[in-house]
């Protein structure tokens, strides 16, 4: 049996490696490194892929987000809600700009932001939602719209983790992550279900005039070249990583499809143990199993790592300390005890390993190993 990894990029590399090194011995005969035509046929790609007529490429996922918010005209001491269960990059560029981040608790079920919970967060200073699509199944996109538009606030999707699943409305209505808020951004960071072999990023918009917005913001502010109309970042997918992406991204559904039969394993071999809950899965949300996991019951999750790890078994916590509780972002009166369902599930997730490279031998395995496990 190979040994067990948490993602398998090099196994997913072999699989591809003919024509991964042809489109890198492209660009550097080229030596077109910075905006060359990969990066535009990229996003075209991209945009035809997920049903977004504008999709600009970036940096990173973090910088999408950022140029997000500037591309929105927030203002410092605007707020902006999210889910307190994510990781530190959605909150980390609303503080950055000097917008305050409201946090909100998320539902254990599906574990994204709790949609009941979100209105009365709103104040008159609030101006967006940020939802988080994580671990790769949909937030409750139908209510958080719904909110959004009685309350005049924008919509920007965090689909980092979720790039491909698709939502479906209940008039019927399907759509791909990303294209529902008015901002949807991703990153490509090499383990997330599409990756680059660096950092890259997305964001994808609806409407043009804020399309150009956020090309110019992600270009120095300029339209055109030495002429800076607003103050905006570096933050460009190099052509290298776009030339990459090309080849990946015709892959992604069979990449998805390979996740969900591992979660299918996992869901079969795991859901009669009593000491562990299998991923809820939403009725009106695929999911593309970025993460496959589980909630280990009554104290024993520390335990099931630790025997798991001793047998060879990586694993991953996503997240152990709940963003609240976390120095750069604790604010006075938000201690322990606010946020009840994300601080509970901090002591309760646990990531299994997950990649479009897991053989069949390895899940046995994997299986046979918690069998084994005697929970206290
Ligand atoms: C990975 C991730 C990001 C940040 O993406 P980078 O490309 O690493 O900057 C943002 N939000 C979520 C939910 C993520 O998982």
């Amino acid at each position: 049996m190979e040994k067990i990894k948490m993602v398998d990029l090099q196994g997913q590399y072999l699989q591809i490696k003919d024509e991964i090194d042809r489109a890198i011995q492209d660009v550097l005969t080229s030596t077109a490194f910075i905006q060359g035509p990969q990066v535009n046929a990229f996003a075209t790609a991209l945009g035809e892929y997920i049903g977004s007529p504008f999709v600009i490429p970036c940096a990173n996922g973090t910088d999408a987000l950022q140029i997000a918010m500037m591309a929105l005209g927030f203002k410092p001491g605007d707020e902006i809600i999210l889910p307190v269960h994510t990781y530190v990059a959605t909150g980390e560029v609303i503080a950055l700009l000097g917008l305050t981040p409201v946090f909100v608790d998320v539902d254990p079920g599906d574990f994204n932001i709790n949609v009941d919970q979100i209105e009365e967060r709103i104040t008159a200073k609030t101006v967006a939602i940020v939802p988080v699509h994580l671990y790769g199944q949909c937030a409750d996109m139908e209510s958080i719209l719904a909110i959004a538009n009685r309350r005049g606030l924008h919509v920007i999707e965090d689909v980092a983790q979720a790039l491909g699943a698709v939502y479906r409305f209940s008039n019927g209505d399907v759509r791909n992550a990303g294209t529902m808020g008015t901002i949807g951004t991703t990153s490509f960071f090499p383990s997330k279900n599409l990756g680059c072999y660096g950092d890259g990023g997305a964001i994808f918009t609806n409407d043009a005039s804020l399309a150009e917005k956020i090309r110019m913001i992600s270009n120095h502010g300029q339209k055109v070249k030495y002429h800076h109309d607003v103050v905006g970042v570096n933050s460009r997918l190099d052509t290298l990583q776009a030339a990459i992406l090309q080849v990946k991204l015709k892959y992604l559904d069979e990449y998805a499809q390979k996740r969900n039969e591992v979660a299918s394993f996992y869901d079969e071999a795991l859901k009669h143990f009593q000491f562990l809950e299998v991923p809820f899965r939403s009725k009106n949300s695929s999911h593309v199993f970025h993460q496959y996991t589980l909630k280990i019951k009554n104290g024993n999750r520390d335990a099931f790592k630790s025997h798991l790890e001793a047998n060879g078994i990586p694993t991953m916590i996503y997240y152990p300390v709940p963003l609240h509780l976390q120095k750069a972002y604790m604010r006075e009166g938000f201690g322990e005890g606010t946020f009840v369902v994300t601080e509970k599930l901090s002591s309760e997730v646990i990531s299994l390993p997950i990649h479009t490279e897991m053989e069949l031998d390895q899940l046995l395995y994997i299986k046979s190993v918690i069998e084994k496990f005697q929970p206290a």
